[in-house]
């Protein structure tokens, strides 16, 4: 969604969902929308700088990183990121390097575009070991089966070289 700054008075309340079509899906985003991304976002300004604050939901599927079965989750998070008039700092790209980690972009103009920065958001706040549960129990490494649904009675797994050295060290 397209935001005018020359028409927030005081702040504005965006409320909308983000168009997910328009960003290419590349090949490790794995999961699918069950419904929109919606965000209700609060948008202030002050001189050259911009905030942009509220919270983010998407309802997808995607696979467990465990059992690689498809299960559903609820992402929510609150979006929280400043916005500096890039004329306002000549040496903008300097300072983008030092800002880095400080959630502080640049815009040009009187519009910003909404629906690039709550995408980044969602992809920064997707888990990176998704689970369809905490005690999922995964796939058998012996048989192949998914153990939360076929029991199977391989003997436990062998420790890792990394878990035999790590138990040793915590002897
Ligand atoms: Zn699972
Ligand atoms: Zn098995």
């Amino acid at each position: 969604m397209l935001i005018r700054l020359s028409e927030i008075e005081d702040v504005l309340v965006v409320k909308g969902e983000m168009d997910i079509k328009r960003f290419a899906m590349t090949d490790d985003t794995e999961f699918r929308l069950l419904a929109p991304v919606s965000y209700e976002l609060t948008v202030a300004k002050f001189d050259d700088t911009v905030t942009i604050e509220g919270p983010v939901t998407a309802r997808m599927s995607l696979p467990c990183s465990r059992c690689l079965e498809d299960f559903d989750l609820d992402l929510s998070l609150r979006m929280a990121i400043k916005l500096t008039e890039k004329s306002a700092s000549p040496d903008a790209a300097e300072m983008e390097l030092h800002n880095e980690d400080l959630d502080v972009y640049y815009y040009e103009g009187d519009e910003i575009d909404l629906d690039p920065y709550v995408y980044e958001e969602v992809m920064l706040n997707m888990p990176m070991r998704p689970l369809c549960r905490e005690e999922c129990k995964g796939i058998c490494p012996t048989c192949g089966k998914n153990r939360n649904t076929e029991p199977c009675d391989c003997p436990e797994a062998p420790l890792s070289l990394f878990g035999e050295k790590l138990k040793s060290f915590l002897n």
